[in-house]
């Protein structure tokens, strides 16, 4: 009996083109400016890659008051609001921004609502550092009020003032599959509702889980690797398990276990995009 198992790469899996452009400035800072880096947020959600940046010298601070005057900080891919812009040069720190580009488009697409006098309605997950820096962005530049979903119920919820204009935008880290639903009920509720240029939203998302709903749909089994603390990456194992495939999430090979593979001929494996690849 042929018992060979196959491993299924899927493609694309693993870091997004923001987090691995923001690894590479923290690496390459390091090489050039030497330790101590501090990096304003982790750079990444996940466990080893934080680790072995900070065994070569980078400090991942939760707030810029942690970083002594004068010292260089990076901020992450998920960028930061104007406050903290502000803050970091009254404090004389070097600045070093790794915010990825397509969130820096957000950042200009809801200042434009702002300064347009446009409520605005913004997709996202309450308290992460992405939405908090879009949210930073809307405010300092005068938006009359901005209205946080992540459901459909909170669609519901939404009281606008009436006569005035509204935009929606989305935090790059949702799949457009998750956000759908939740746009479509905004346009039937506001039909006049403007929300971004079509070039301006990020596939990385959607991308990879198509990529893991085609795994699962070929395999026994599927692997996703990340950290528990990667909303992305729990994102895929539930998206394998949706598509009807048995899917764990690892942080490393010391969490598989034998018995997952059992009578397994076809193991898909991923990862998240906070994941190297
Ligand atoms: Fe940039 Fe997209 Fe990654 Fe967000 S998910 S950091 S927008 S590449």
């Amino acid at each position: 009996m042929d018992d060979t198992l196959h491993v299924v790469l899927a493609n694309p899996r693993g870091f997004c083109a923001g987090v691995e452009r923001a690894v590479l400035f923290v690496e390459r800072a390091l090489q050039l400016l030497g330790a101590p880096l501090y990096v304003r947020h982790h750079i990444v959600h996940n466990r080893h890659v934080v680790q072995a940046l900070a065994a070569r010298g980078a400090v991942f601070v939760d707030e810029l008051h942690e970083v002594p005057d004068g010292a260089t900080v990076m901020f992450s891919a998920h960028g930061v609001s104007p406050a903290v812009q502000r803050e970091a040069e009254r404090r004389g720190l070097t600045v070093l921004d790794a915010t990825c580009p397509l969130v820096a488009k957000v950042h200009l697409e809801v200042t434009r609502h702002a300064r347009d006098g446009r409520e605005l309605v913004l997709i996202g997950h309450a308290g992460h550092a992405e939405v908090i820096g879009i949210s930073g962005h809307y405010e300092a530049n005068g938006g009359r009020r901005l209205h946080l979903v992540q459901s459909l119920q909170d669609v519901h919820a939404i009281a606008a003032a009436d006569g005035v204009q509204i935009a929606y935008a989305i935090q790059t880290t949702f799949s457009i599959d998750e956000a759908a639903p939740i746009v479509a009920a905004l346009q039937r509720r506001f039909v006049h509702i403007l929300g971004p240029r079509h070039d301006d939203i990020c596939y990385a998302t959607q991308n990879r889980q198509n990529a893991v709903k085609q795994l699962a749909a070929h395999c026994d089994l599927v692997l996703v690797v990340g950290s528990p603390a990667s909303a992305n990456s729990r994102r895929l194992q539930e998206t394998a398990e949706r598509a009807g495939c048995t899917a764990y999430l690892v942080d490393g090979a010391a969490e598989l276990q034998r018995g997952w593979f059992d009578g397994c001929r076809r193991v898909g494996l991923t990862s998240g995009a906070s994941t190297p690849d």
